[in-house]
């Protein structure tokens, strides 16, 4: 008996789901005819265990080469020999001879859905495994850390794969514990992606999220807007004199930057991106009231205990994204004052106004501008009938002066819900809608949100469009 064969049998051995194939084998081991028939089986018939008999009866063992192998995801996988094929689903822990090559589906096309490929990889060109260098034909990552190989070998490897958790320090026959972890957080970063992808503008633009550590979305905004942050690991970001926390979503980690109307313009570094802010001038608005109702705005103990209820109820966000898509106008109004008007009120100023006004008239239904929860409904001083609700992530919308609430204090909202009546309540001159975008308890621009889901707010670069990968 050649070493060779001997070889393959203890292989054989060693994995228990080839010892009934094995068993068979043995018993037919004695007709050398019978074996020959058996390799010229048609494509996929042919099973490990006869290779084993074919090594035993021969002077020279048939090699079984394997051509070619792809992973369609950290579970999926085949390998294609000469004489048949073989499939995985568990990462290359079984795998079970198979017809054919099966259809070549994208990555990640297991869970029905395309998905970009992953980020740079490392390039293998040779490998080292039990203290012997091998050239790799062909190799395959589908994370940093994970990947398989197929060496130039004698057929002491038996046409098998090589897997690394490592990103290629080392290389395994065998799924080990490590591996078995690199395949979790592969396919943790998989479905991850999956959820996470669809929320891009494109299949271009969520490329460019996976292959970037930090992302500034937009990376240019003005004071009174807001960006979105993401980045690849937990942590946090410092802005503008406060921290805000990434959460995770999807793949990566996220929180909504409020870029105040006190930000002066200029270039800000985020991670490893730079966030430009730029002037913008916002108009003045005069506006007469009555002198009773500008006394109105003088009971400043009914304003603080009012304002208490608000800060209590925007002080807690729900940390995911409620509301990924597109933002809807909770009112077919007429604009009366848009954002970011500076007010004179009786020839006083007072303030900026940092929400829009939308004229309707009274008993106009109010639509939820997006899915959120209601964190507020309440008759307030100021704002009348007012209504918060919690999109997640820090980010709320404000409706105001309503004739009527139709939803209560911890009700679940969808898009397009009616969640209360148009009305001129609280310090109001005539049936409007008060709405405003509050991040992380800085009032920003509502225009941003409107028709565009802030995901889409990334800015792909210039060209990138025809980018071919
Ligand atoms: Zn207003």
């Amino acid at each position: 008996m050649n070493p060779d064969g001997f070889r393959h049998r203890r292989r054989g051995r060693s994995r228990p789901r080839l010892l009934p194939l094995l068993g068979l084998s043995l018993a037919a081991a004695g007709a050398a005819v019978l074996a020959a028939v058996l390799v010229r089986e048609p494509v996929g018939s042919v099973t490990p265990g006869v290779e084993s008999v074919t090594a035993l009866s021969t002077d020279q063992p048939a090699r079984r080469e394997a051509l070619e192998f792809r992973m369609t995801d950290p579970d999926h996988g085949w390998i294609r020999y000469a004489d048949g094929v073989r499939t995985t689903s568990d990462g290359g822990i079984t795998w079970t001879d198979s017809a054919s090559v099966p259809a070549d589906p994208a990555w990640g096309a297991a869970e029905g859905q395309e998905l970009p490929g992953p980020e740079e990889l490392p390039a293998v060109k040779s490998l080292q495994f039990q203290a012997r260098d091998y050239a790799v034909k062909q190799v395959q990552f589908v994370s940093p850390e994970l990947g398989w190989a197929l060496v130039q070998d004698e057929g002491e490897l038996g046409g098998g794969l090589l897997v690394t958790g490592d990103g290629g320090r080392s290389w395994q026959r065998e799924v080990t514990q490590p591996v078995r972890d690199a395949i979790r957080r592969a396919k943790l970063e998989l479905q991850g992606r999956l959820k996470e992808a669809p929320l891009y503008a494109s299949a271009e633009a969520a490329r460019l999220v996976f292959r970037s550590e930090w992302l500034v979305m937009p990376e240019t905004a003005v004071p009174g807007g807001a960006v979105l942050i993401r980045h690849t690991k937990p942590g946090s970001v410092y802005w503008n004199g406060r921290t805000y926390r990434l959460e995770p979503y999807g793949a990566g980690y996220f929180t909504y930057l409020p870029i105040g109307m006190d930000v002066k313009p200029g270039r800000y570094p985020i991670g490893d991106k730079m966030l430009t802010v730029t002037s913008k001038k916002y108009p003045s608005q005069y506006l007469e009231v009555t002198e009773e109702m500008n006394r109105m705005r003088q009971d400043t103990k009914r304003i603080a205990a009012d304002q208490a209820k608000i800060n209590k109820a925007r002080s807690v966000s729900q940390p995911e994204f409620l509301a990924g898509g597109p933002y809807i106008l909770p009112v077919e109004g007429r604009l009366t004052t848009p954002y970011g008007h500076t007010r004179y009120v009786n020839g006083k100023f007072s303030g900026a106004h940092l929400a829009v006004d939308l004229a309707a008239p009274e008993g106009t239904p109010v639509q939820a501008a997006n899915e959120g929860v209601v964190v507020l409904a309440d008759s307030l001083y100021l704002t009348g009938n007012s209504i918060y609700l919690d999109h997640g992530m820090g980010l709320f919308s404000q409706y105001a002066h309503l004739s009527k609430l139709q939803v209560q204090t911890g009700d679940r909202v969808k898009k397009g819900d009616i969640i209360g009546l148009v009305g001129t309540t609280g310090f109001s001159t005539g049936p409007h809608l008060h709405f405003a975008f509050w991040a992380h308890n800085v009032q920003v621009d509502p225009n941003l949100f409107f028709g565009r889901s802030p995901f889409h707010w990334l800015s792909l670069p210039e060209g990138s469009g025809t980018e071919v990968r």
